[in-house]
């Protein structure tokens, strides 16, 4: 998450973060396969599965019905993310913020589901996208192709990569 423009106040009031409904698997975070094998290890109870070169957590399983809004903990949630810096996923780094492939390019996206940042001006966001973390954003997904998922209908575009 983006401490720049979320307070841990603010999501300790929301708690939608790191659950997922059903019908938002696509949303999991990635992990590359040497974090994830060391987290499986680490971690009895998380388990992985293959995502498009990349690894993701497995919590198809962890569903009680059929239900596509019933939601499931990442299962590194344990009352917070338990996972340090250097093995946080990308996805995670940088929400609210996506990158997605737009015109193709990747593009910075903005999640539309954060209550606190959709009451913000989308302008914020876009002064975010468009500074040094937006930089760092868009090198890295350049670099870890396989962290970039696909475009999703409804995600506002801040920033295209022909902006560099
Ligand atoms: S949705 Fe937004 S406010 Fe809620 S926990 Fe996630 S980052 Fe925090
Ligand atoms: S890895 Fe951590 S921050 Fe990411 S969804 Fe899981 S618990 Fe949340």
């Amino acid at each position: 998450m983006l401490s720049s423009v979320l307070s841990r106040e603010d999501c300790a009031k929301c708690r939608f973060c790191c659950s997922f409904r059903r019908q938002s698997l696509w949303e999991t975070p990635l992990f590359d396969g040497q974090t994830a094998e060391r987290l499986a290890e680490l971690y009895p109870g998380a388990a992985f599965k293959p995502r498009e070169g990349a690894f993701t957590i497995d919590i198809d399983g962890c569903y009680a019905t059929d239900d596509p809004e019933e939601e499931a903990l990442c299962p590194f949630n344990r009352g917070g993310c338990v996972l340090g810096a250097e093995d946080k996923p990308f996805d995670c780094s940088i929400w609210p913020l996506r990158v997605m492939p737009v015109n193709g390019h990747n593009a910075i996206c903005l999640t539309p589901t954060c209550p606190v940042i959709s009451a913000k001006p989308l302008s914020v966001m876009k002064e975010l996208a468009d500074g040094i973390i937006g930089d760092r954003i868009l090198e890295y997904a350049a670099a870890h192709p396989e962290m970039v998922k696909p475009y999703r209908e409804g995600f506002p575009v801040l920033r295209e990569e022909t902006d560099v």
